[in-house]
């Protein structure tokens, strides 16, 4: 990826009309943050895109987390370039319907720490919503890093206007601690707010479906209750959805009946909701998601 800085600076001008023409194609952005790694922001913005696609919109997933980025590894795209043309950069078309780019694609060496400081990773972040050829999408789901640095601080501005935030926390009070700074990131942008997932909050047992709390179930509604934003519900803690994480394929396409699946279903249907109007166009393909693929 080309380290100059150009955004706002010399080519300011083209850059943002580069900018504005692309954003003019994507109807909506669903920003996905979190205060802490590891409660499974990276998990769910996977399979909310996967749910989205599979109801037929379409649908682009942008990872940028420049440090960490999960998504490759989400949907088995590791090794997999994308082609870079001297139109822009053609993201992943991972089944008709989903399209994903990620900076791990970019960047060479899985292995290799990324050394940025904030305005690189700024430049970065504004040079892939240029550089990107999503096409018409209906959404596009930004898996940003946990906290509320640079990588979501740029993506919420760059996507000002047309964007919401989605805030995945864990139950416990030292995740719900962090992700209430999360909550105030987005009202400080004038960023709406979906609302709050609480993951791995409860388990369901595989043997007779019961779902009991294993932590301090709650925490996600009690945080959205004291925000005062919606609460959008609880994703069950499932050693399904790490098998699928491993193995790069999404949970909610191979598990569509289990409780966890419906919990996901349940959370898109109420966003969707919201956004469905007349220039939304579900495709007629949804069918033909390939076996193989996912
Ligand atoms: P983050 O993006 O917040 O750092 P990830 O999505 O990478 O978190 O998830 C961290 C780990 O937790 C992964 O191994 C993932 O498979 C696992 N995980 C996430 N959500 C669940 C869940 N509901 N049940 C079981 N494991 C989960």
């Amino acid at each position: 990826m080309n380290e100059t800085p150009t955004c706002g600076q010399a080519g300011g001008e083209k850059d943002k009309q580069a900018l504005q023409d692309r954003l003019a194609k994507i109807r909506h952005a669903l920003i996905v943050l979190s205060g802490k790694g590891g409660v499974g922001k990276s998990t769910v913005a996977v399979n909310l895109a996967t749910s989205l696609s599979m109801k037929g919109f379409n649908t682009g997933l942008l990872d940028v987390d420049i440090h960490g980025p999960s998504v490759p590894t989400l949907l088995d795209l590791r090794g997999k370039m994308p082609a870079v043309t001297a139109e822009g950069i053609q993201p992943v078309e991972c089944w008709p319907g989903l399209k994903a780019m990620s900076v791990g694609l970019l960047l060479g060496s899985e292995d290799q720490p990324i050394v940025w400081r904030g305005p690189m990773k700024g430049n970065a972040i504004k040079q892939l919503l240029v550089e990107v050829m999503w096409g018409d999408l209906d959404f596009l789901v930004v898996d940003c890093p946990p906290g509320t640095g640079d990588e979501p601080l740029s993506v919420a501005q760059l996507l000002s206007g047309k964007s919401s935030g989605i805030i995945v926390t864990t139950p416990q009070q030292v995740a719900t601690t962090d992700v209430a700074k999360c909550v105030t990131f987005c009202k400080s942008l004038q960023m709406p707010v979906e609302g709050i997932v609480e993951n791995m909050g409860t388990f369901v047992c595989p043997h007779c479906g019961k779902e009991t709390n294993i932590f301090s179930h709650g925490g996600g509604l009690k945080l959205a209750l004291r925000m005062n934003v919606p609460f959008l519900g609880n994703i069950p803690l499932d050693p399904e959805i790490v098998e699928s994480g491993d193995t790069g394929k999404p949970y909610v396409y191979h598990n569509p009946n289990s409780k966890t699946a419906q919990r996901f279903e349940e959370i898109i249907t109420e966003i969707v909701g919201k956004y469905s109007g007349p220039s939304l166009k579900q495709r007629s393909d949804q069918s033909e998601l390939p076996q193989d693929r996912i």
